[in-house]
């Protein structure tokens, strides 16, 4: 399994189920990986892009599009894997080739549904108390790539608004584990 807690650096809340889950004992029965911040210099910098001002949702080599000029919102980059953070989290998903990927982005509050595996959505859904909605399936996107790696792998968590209270991350770290647990 692979956990993303920060793709756009802006959107920082998974940042604290990823370090509860690293914090927890590492399961039995599952290799479980933790990327709490893909983009470290967005979260610094509260900005969805990276230094480059690249949205890494736009940058991966699923049906990839030059989007956005430099400096708009979902600029995807001089081409797929462009930026360095990219390709370092691409490489990982090739090697382990994680059969559950969550990547966790705010603020609509929803599990999307859109891409993934639909019976483990629905139920991470209904544990952590978030409905589910089928979003929109970006170029480029991060969990589109990844499912052509994995098939019906890879899906995002779209949190609310704001920090997670502890009692949140404790939810979102427990349906993680029921994942696990359920093999
Ligand atoms: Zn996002």
């Amino acid at each position: 399994m692979l956990i993303v807690g920060c793709i756009h650096g802006d959107e920082s809340a998974g940042v604290a189920v990823a370090h509860a889950l690293t914090a927890g004992p590492a399961p039995a029965n599952a290799d479980l990986w933790v990327i709490p911040v893909m983009n470290p210099d967005g979260m610094a910098a509260q900005t969805r892009g990276n230094a480059h001002g690249v949205d890494f949702n736009r940058n991966f080599p699923a049906e990839w599009q030059p989007l956005g000029p430099p400096g708009s919102v979902d600029f995807a980059g001089g081409g797929p894997l462009s930026e360095p953070e990219s390709r370092l989290v691409a490489a990982l998903i090739r090697r382990v080739r994680p059969t559950v990927g969550i990547w966790f982005h705010q603020p609509m509050a929803v599990v999307d549904t859109s891409q993934g595996p639909k019976a483990i959505e629905r139920r991470f859904a209904r544990q952590v108390g978030l409905p589910e909605r089928s979003l929109t399936v970006h170029a480029g996107s991060a969990t589109r790539w990844e499912n052509t790696i994995v098939a019906n792998s890879a899906f995002v968590v779209e949190l609310p608004p704001g920090p997670l209270s502890t009692t949140s991350v404790r939810r979102y770290v427990a349906a993680i584990r029921t994942i696990i647990d359920s093999g």
